[in-house]
C-alpha cells in the first residue's frame, strides 16, 4: 500500500501486510515509523533521529 511520507509529502510504499511500529526510510531521508489504526494506516516521523524538522 502506499502511505504519505509527513515530512515531503510523497507517497511511501510499504508492504500490504506492513505491521504497527515497523520502521521504514523514506527517499527523502525522513526515518519513519508505521502507524496501523484499524484498517488504516499512516506514518509518522521517527523522534531523535532527523533534525531540523520541526518546533
Ligand atoms: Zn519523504
Amino acid at each position: 500500500m502506499r502511505l504519505t511520507c509527513p515530512i515531503c509529502g510523497l507517497e511511501v510504499d510499504v508492504p500490504d501486510d506492513v505491521i504497527s511500529g515497523e520502521v521504514v526510510e523514506h527517499d527523502c531521508g525522513a526515518v519513519l515509523e508505521v502507524v496501523v489504526d484499524g484498517s488504516s494506516a499512516l506514518l509518522r516521523p521517527l523522534d531523535g533521529v532527523q533534525e531540523d524538522w520541526g518546533e
